[in-house]
Protein backbone atom coordinates (compact mmCIF):
# COMPACT_ATOMS: atom_id res chain seq x y z
CA UNK A 1 0.00 0.00 0.00
CA UNK A 2 1.09 3.70 -0.55
CA UNK A 3 2.07 4.74 2.85
CA UNK A 4 1.61 4.14 6.89
CA UNK A 5 -1.74 4.03 8.47
CA UNK A 6 -3.44 4.18 4.33
CA UNK A 7 -6.72 4.78 5.07
CA UNK A 8 -10.02 3.23 2.95
CA UNK A 9 -13.69 2.88 4.23
CA UNK A 10 -15.06 -0.42 4.68
CA UNK A 11 -17.07 -0.32 1.45
CA UNK A 12 -20.34 1.00 0.97
CA UNK A 13 -21.57 4.86 0.60
CA UNK A 14 -24.60 6.08 0.69
CA UNK A 15 -26.72 6.40 -3.11
CA UNK A 16 -27.65 9.58 -4.58
CA UNK A 17 -31.60 10.27 -4.55
CA UNK A 18 -31.54 10.24 -8.31
CA UNK A 19 -30.26 6.81 -7.68
CA UNK A 20 -32.37 4.86 -5.16
CA UNK A 21 -34.80 6.01 -2.04
CA UNK A 22 -31.73 7.34 0.39
CA UNK A 23 -30.78 6.29 3.58
CA UNK A 24 -31.71 1.91 2.69
CA UNK A 25 -29.88 -0.63 2.92
CA UNK A 26 -31.72 -2.64 0.14
CA UNK A 27 -31.66 0.45 -3.02
CA UNK A 28 -34.70 0.92 -4.61
CA UNK A 29 -33.96 1.83 -7.91
CA UNK A 30 -35.29 4.78 -9.53
CA UNK A 31 -34.55 4.08 -12.98
CA UNK A 32 -34.47 0.83 -14.85
CA UNK A 33 -32.78 -0.71 -17.97
CA UNK A 34 -29.92 1.49 -19.67
CA UNK A 35 -30.86 4.39 -17.81
CA UNK A 36 -30.23 3.05 -14.74
CA UNK A 37 -26.80 1.20 -16.41
CA UNK A 38 -25.70 4.75 -16.79
CA UNK A 39 -27.25 6.63 -13.54
CA UNK A 40 -25.32 3.50 -11.41
CA UNK A 41 -22.30 4.24 -13.47
CA UNK A 42 -22.74 7.72 -13.10
CA UNK A 43 -23.10 7.13 -8.92
CA UNK A 44 -19.55 5.16 -9.04
CA UNK A 45 -17.83 8.26 -10.29
CA UNK A 46 -19.17 10.23 -7.58
CA UNK A 47 -18.45 8.03 -4.93
CA UNK A 48 -14.83 8.13 -6.19
CA UNK A 49 -14.72 11.73 -6.70
CA UNK A 50 -15.97 11.79 -2.82
CA UNK A 51 -13.21 9.07 -1.54
CA UNK A 52 -10.42 11.27 -3.46
CA UNK A 53 -12.16 14.74 -2.32
CA UNK A 54 -11.77 13.77 1.23
CA UNK A 55 -7.82 12.15 0.92
CA UNK A 56 -8.73 8.56 1.46
CA UNK A 57 -5.97 6.23 0.10
CA UNK A 58 -7.62 2.81 -1.40
CA UNK A 59 -10.74 3.83 -3.05
CA UNK A 60 -13.64 1.13 -3.40
CA UNK A 61 -16.97 1.92 -5.57
CA UNK A 62 -18.90 2.52 -2.72
CA UNK A 63 -21.00 -0.31 -3.63
CA UNK A 64 -23.43 1.66 -6.27
CA UNK A 65 -24.63 -0.85 -8.56
CA UNK A 66 -25.62 -3.13 -5.91
CA UNK A 67 -28.73 -3.51 -3.93
CA UNK A 68 -27.75 -4.98 -1.23
CA UNK A 69 -24.29 -6.32 -0.27
CA UNK A 70 -25.32 -9.85 0.14
CA UNK A 71 -28.19 -10.56 -1.74
CA UNK A 72 -27.45 -8.83 -5.10
CA UNK A 73 -24.42 -11.13 -5.52
CA UNK A 74 -26.83 -14.26 -4.76
CA UNK A 75 -28.99 -12.80 -7.82
CA UNK A 76 -26.19 -13.14 -10.14
CA UNK A 77 -25.76 -16.93 -10.13
CA UNK A 78 -27.87 -19.74 -11.34
CA UNK A 79 -29.57 -21.83 -8.78
CA UNK A 80 -31.40 -18.98 -7.54
CA UNK A 81 -35.05 -17.60 -7.62
CA UNK A 82 -34.89 -13.57 -6.97
CA UNK A 83 -38.65 -13.20 -8.43
CA UNK A 84 -40.25 -15.58 -5.39
CA UNK A 85 -38.54 -13.85 -2.57
CA UNK A 86 -38.77 -15.20 1.18
CA UNK A 87 -38.91 -13.41 4.54
CA UNK A 88 -36.49 -15.06 6.80
CA UNK A 89 -34.74 -13.66 10.00
CA UNK A 90 -30.77 -13.42 9.44
CA UNK A 91 -27.84 -12.80 11.67
CA UNK A 92 -30.45 -13.73 14.20
CA UNK A 93 -31.76 -10.45 14.52
CA UNK A 94 -33.53 -8.81 11.69
CA UNK A 95 -36.58 -9.47 8.86
CA UNK A 96 -35.22 -9.23 5.35
CA UNK A 97 -36.77 -10.70 1.94
CA UNK A 98 -34.24 -12.58 0.20
CA UNK A 99 -33.98 -14.61 -2.31
CA UNK A 100 -34.83 -18.88 -3.07
CA UNK A 101 -31.94 -21.31 -4.06
CA UNK A 102 -33.75 -23.77 -5.67
CA UNK A 103 -31.04 -25.94 -7.41
CA UNK A 104 -27.41 -26.52 -8.20
CA UNK A 105 -25.29 -23.19 -7.29
CA UNK A 106 -23.29 -22.11 -10.10
CA UNK A 107 -21.96 -19.02 -11.76
CA UNK A 108 -22.12 -18.54 -15.33
CA UNK A 109 -21.02 -15.10 -15.95
CA UNK A 110 -18.93 -12.42 -13.84
CA UNK A 111 -21.15 -10.78 -11.27
CA UNK A 112 -19.19 -7.48 -10.59
CA UNK A 113 -16.22 -8.15 -12.83
CA UNK A 114 -17.43 -5.46 -15.50
CA UNK A 115 -18.30 -3.50 -12.39
CA UNK A 116 -14.69 -3.68 -11.25
CA UNK A 117 -13.07 -2.86 -14.18
CA UNK A 118 -14.94 0.48 -14.91
CA UNK A 119 -13.77 1.37 -11.17
CA UNK A 120 -10.38 0.54 -12.38
CA UNK A 121 -10.30 3.15 -15.55
CA UNK A 122 -11.55 5.92 -13.05
CA UNK A 123 -8.29 5.88 -10.60
CA UNK A 124 -4.94 5.29 -10.91
CA UNK A 125 -4.95 4.80 -6.93
CA UNK A 126 -5.28 1.12 -5.04
CA UNK A 127 -9.15 -0.12 -5.53
CA UNK A 128 -10.58 -2.47 -2.99
CA UNK A 129 -13.98 -4.99 -4.15
CA UNK A 130 -15.94 -5.80 -1.82
CA UNK A 131 -18.06 -9.68 -1.58
CA UNK A 132 -20.07 -11.15 0.29
CA UNK A 133 -18.58 -14.06 2.81
CA UNK A 134 -19.80 -17.40 2.23
CA UNK A 135 -21.04 -18.10 5.68
CA UNK A 136 -23.03 -14.62 5.48
CA UNK A 137 -24.35 -15.64 2.06
CA UNK A 138 -25.67 -18.68 3.48
CA UNK A 139 -27.66 -16.84 6.09
CA UNK A 140 -29.03 -14.38 3.88
CA UNK A 141 -30.99 -16.78 1.68
CA UNK A 142 -34.31 -18.96 1.53
CA UNK A 143 -32.51 -22.74 0.76
CA UNK A 144 -34.73 -25.04 -0.86
CA UNK A 145 -32.25 -27.28 -2.65
CA UNK A 146 -29.23 -28.15 -0.22
CA UNK A 147 -31.10 -27.85 3.22
CA UNK A 148 -26.97 -27.86 5.02
CA UNK A 149 -25.52 -24.64 5.39
CA UNK A 150 -22.39 -25.85 5.50
CA UNK A 151 -22.66 -27.58 1.80
CA UNK A 152 -24.18 -24.28 0.79
CA UNK A 153 -21.36 -22.29 2.01
CA UNK A 154 -18.86 -24.52 0.15
CA UNK A 155 -20.53 -23.82 -2.61
CA UNK A 156 -20.67 -20.25 -2.93
CA UNK A 157 -16.86 -20.30 -2.08
CA UNK A 158 -16.27 -22.26 -5.53
CA UNK A 159 -17.89 -19.55 -6.73
CA UNK A 160 -16.43 -16.35 -4.77
CA UNK A 161 -13.53 -17.94 -5.81
CA UNK A 162 -14.00 -17.58 -9.54
CA UNK A 163 -15.33 -14.29 -9.22
CA UNK A 164 -12.43 -13.13 -7.15
CA UNK A 165 -10.00 -14.64 -9.69
CA UNK A 166 -11.40 -12.59 -12.42
CA UNK A 167 -11.63 -9.16 -9.95
CA UNK A 168 -8.14 -9.68 -9.67
CA UNK A 169 -7.53 -9.96 -13.21
CA UNK A 170 -9.89 -6.70 -14.15
CA UNK A 171 -6.88 -4.93 -11.79
CA UNK A 172 -8.38 -5.12 -8.28
CA UNK A 173 -5.59 -4.87 -5.85
CA UNK A 174 -7.79 -6.00 -2.88
CA UNK A 175 -10.51 -8.44 -2.07
CA UNK A 176 -12.50 -8.01 0.49
CA UNK A 177 -15.09 -10.65 2.09
CA UNK A 178 -17.88 -9.55 3.96
CA UNK A 179 -18.54 -11.52 7.14
CA UNK A 180 -20.60 -10.15 9.71
CA UNK A 181 -21.82 -14.08 10.58
CA UNK A 182 -18.63 -14.61 11.87
CA UNK A 183 -19.31 -12.40 14.62
CA UNK A 184 -22.78 -14.12 15.27
CA UNK A 185 -22.11 -18.22 14.70
CA UNK A 186 -19.29 -18.18 16.59
CA UNK A 187 -18.93 -22.11 16.92
CA UNK A 188 -19.55 -22.25 13.19
CA UNK A 189 -16.17 -19.90 12.27
CA UNK A 190 -13.91 -22.61 13.44
CA UNK A 191 -15.49 -25.63 12.30
CA UNK A 192 -16.50 -24.62 8.65
CA UNK A 193 -16.86 -20.97 8.25
CA UNK A 194 -12.99 -20.23 8.20
CA UNK A 195 -12.34 -23.24 5.39
CA UNK A 196 -14.65 -21.62 2.98
CA UNK A 197 -13.46 -18.52 3.87
CA UNK A 198 -10.13 -19.81 2.50
CA UNK A 199 -11.67 -21.35 -0.32
CA UNK A 200 -13.08 -18.34 -1.58
CA UNK A 201 -9.73 -16.37 -1.48
CA UNK A 202 -7.12 -19.24 -2.62
CA UNK A 203 -4.97 -18.77 -5.12
CA UNK A 204 -5.60 -14.70 -4.95
CA UNK A 205 -2.08 -12.67 -5.73
CA UNK A 206 -3.71 -9.88 -4.45
CA UNK A 207 -4.26 -8.33 -0.87
CA UNK A 208 -6.84 -10.30 0.90
CA UNK A 209 -9.24 -9.32 3.52
CA UNK A 210 -12.20 -10.13 5.88
CA UNK A 211 -14.58 -7.74 7.51
CA UNK A 212 -15.94 -8.84 10.66
CA UNK A 213 -18.76 -6.23 12.24
CA UNK A 214 -21.54 -5.88 14.62
CA UNK A 215 -22.94 -4.43 11.51
CA UNK A 216 -24.85 -0.88 9.83
CA UNK A 217 -26.17 1.20 12.43
CA UNK A 218 -30.28 -0.30 12.15
CA UNK A 219 -32.44 -0.23 14.99
CA UNK A 220 -32.05 -4.23 15.06
CA UNK A 221 -28.30 -3.94 15.15
CA UNK A 222 -28.74 -1.50 18.03
CA UNK A 223 -30.41 -3.31 20.28
CA UNK A 224 -28.25 -6.15 19.79
CA UNK A 225 -24.97 -3.98 20.67
CA UNK A 226 -27.31 -3.21 23.44
CA UNK A 227 -28.01 -6.58 24.77
CA UNK A 228 -23.73 -7.50 24.55
CA UNK A 229 -22.63 -5.95 28.01
CA UNK A 230 -19.83 -4.02 28.78
CA UNK A 231 -17.38 -5.85 27.10
CA UNK A 232 -17.55 -7.32 23.23
CA UNK A 233 -15.98 -10.47 23.33
CA UNK A 234 -16.97 -11.93 19.87
CA UNK A 235 -13.67 -11.02 18.58
CA UNK A 236 -11.80 -13.62 21.27
CA UNK A 237 -13.50 -16.59 19.77
CA UNK A 238 -12.92 -15.79 15.88
CA UNK A 239 -9.29 -14.15 16.07
CA UNK A 240 -6.99 -16.99 16.91
CA UNK A 241 -8.71 -19.05 13.94
CA UNK A 242 -7.89 -15.80 11.61
CA UNK A 243 -4.01 -15.38 12.63
CA UNK A 244 -3.79 -19.00 11.44
CA UNK A 245 -5.53 -18.21 8.34
CA UNK A 246 -4.73 -17.25 5.04
CA UNK A 247 -6.22 -13.78 4.91
CA UNK A 248 -3.88 -11.02 5.04
CA UNK A 249 -5.96 -8.30 6.45
CA UNK A 250 -9.18 -8.59 9.12
CA UNK A 251 -11.58 -5.25 9.29
CA UNK A 252 -12.74 -4.84 12.32
CA UNK A 253 -14.95 -2.67 14.99
CA UNK A 254 -13.03 -0.41 17.57
CA UNK A 255 -14.88 3.10 17.51
CA UNK A 256 -17.44 3.43 20.04
CA UNK A 257 -17.61 -0.48 20.81
CA UNK A 258 -17.09 -2.11 23.92
CA UNK A 259 -14.48 -4.13 22.01
CA UNK A 260 -10.96 -4.73 24.72
CA UNK A 261 -8.47 -3.94 22.24
CA UNK A 262 -6.05 -6.04 23.99
CA UNK A 263 -8.32 -8.86 21.96
CA UNK A 264 -6.14 -7.20 18.74
CA UNK A 265 -3.06 -8.89 19.84
CA UNK A 266 -4.25 -12.39 18.84
CA UNK A 267 -4.21 -11.57 15.17
CA UNK A 268 -0.52 -11.99 14.93
CA UNK A 269 1.07 -10.64 12.45
CA UNK A 270 -2.60 -10.04 10.35
CA UNK A 271 -2.96 -6.42 8.89
CA UNK A 272 -5.72 -4.58 10.93
CA UNK A 273 -8.48 -2.16 9.19
CA UNK A 274 -9.20 -0.41 12.11
CA UNK A 275 -12.78 0.78 12.25
CA UNK A 276 -12.39 4.25 13.74
CA UNK A 277 -15.29 6.09 12.13
CA UNK A 278 -18.54 4.85 14.14
CA UNK A 279 -21.28 4.15 10.89
CA UNK A 280 -24.07 4.44 13.71
CA UNK A 281 -23.92 7.80 14.65
CA UNK A 282 -24.64 11.08 12.35
CA UNK A 283 -22.65 12.81 14.63
CA UNK A 284 -19.18 13.40 12.63
CA UNK A 285 -15.86 12.75 14.25
CA UNK A 286 -13.57 15.21 14.55
CA UNK A 287 -9.96 14.58 13.33
CA UNK A 288 -8.21 14.54 16.84
CA UNK A 289 -10.80 11.99 18.21
CA UNK A 290 -9.72 9.85 14.94
CA UNK A 291 -6.55 10.39 15.95
CA UNK A 292 -7.21 9.44 19.57
CA UNK A 293 -8.68 5.70 18.52
CA UNK A 294 -6.29 5.12 15.86
CA UNK A 295 -3.12 5.89 18.91
CA UNK A 296 -4.94 3.40 21.08
CA UNK A 297 -5.03 0.77 18.34
CA UNK A 298 -1.30 1.56 17.75
CA UNK A 299 -0.70 0.17 21.30
CA UNK A 300 -2.19 -3.64 20.34
CA UNK A 301 -0.60 -3.47 16.72
CA UNK A 302 2.40 -1.93 15.27
CA UNK A 303 1.92 0.96 12.99
CA UNK A 304 2.82 -1.23 9.69
CA UNK A 305 0.33 -3.00 10.40
CA UNK A 306 -2.68 -0.49 10.60
CA UNK A 307 -5.02 0.73 8.34
CA UNK A 308 -7.71 3.05 9.60
CA UNK A 309 -10.98 2.15 8.23
CA UNK A 310 -14.76 2.84 9.00
CA UNK A 311 -16.62 0.29 11.11
CA UNK A 312 -18.95 -1.07 8.87
CA UNK A 313 -20.30 0.56 5.35
CA UNK A 314 -21.96 4.07 5.60
CA UNK A 315 -25.34 3.37 3.23
CA UNK A 316 -27.63 3.99 5.56
CA UNK A 317 -26.61 7.63 6.16
CA UNK A 318 -26.57 10.62 4.58
CA UNK A 319 -24.44 12.06 1.62
CA UNK A 320 -22.83 14.79 3.73
CA UNK A 321 -22.80 13.16 6.75
CA UNK A 322 -20.56 10.52 5.31
CA UNK A 323 -18.48 12.61 3.22
CA UNK A 324 -17.57 14.87 6.52
CA UNK A 325 -16.67 11.02 8.65
CA UNK A 326 -14.53 10.26 5.35
CA UNK A 327 -12.62 13.29 5.37
CA UNK A 328 -12.47 12.96 9.60
CA UNK A 329 -10.98 9.43 8.77
CA UNK A 330 -8.31 10.73 5.97
CA UNK A 331 -7.30 13.76 8.91
CA UNK A 332 -7.07 12.01 11.85
CA UNK A 333 -4.73 9.43 10.19
CA UNK A 334 -2.33 12.30 9.10
CA UNK A 335 -2.38 13.60 12.46
CA UNK A 336 -1.20 10.14 13.78
CA UNK A 337 1.05 9.82 10.89
CA UNK A 338 2.84 12.83 11.13
CA UNK A 339 3.62 11.72 15.26
CA UNK A 340 4.87 8.67 13.90
CA UNK A 341 7.08 10.46 11.48
CA UNK A 342 8.87 12.91 13.62
CA UNK A 343 9.35 10.37 16.06
CA UNK A 344 11.07 8.67 13.50
ZN1 LIG B 1 -19.98 -4.33 8.43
Amino acid sequence: MTSLLSTTIAGSLPKPRWLSTSDQIWADWLAEGELLDEARRDAVRLAVADQQAAGLDVITDGEQTRQHFVTTFIEGLDGVDSDNRADVTIRQRYEASVPRVVGPVSRSRGVYVEDAKFLRSLTDQPIKYQLPGPMTMSDTLADDFYGDREQLAMVFAEVLNEEAKELEIAGVDLIQFDEPAFNVFLDDVAGWGIEALERAAEGLSVTTAVHICYGYGIKANIEWKRSLGDEWRQYEATFPVLAESSIDQISIEVANSNVPLELLEMLGDKDVLAGVIDVATDTVETPEQVAETIRAVLEHVVAEKVYPCTNCGMVPLSRPVAQAKMTALADGAAIVRGEIEEVV
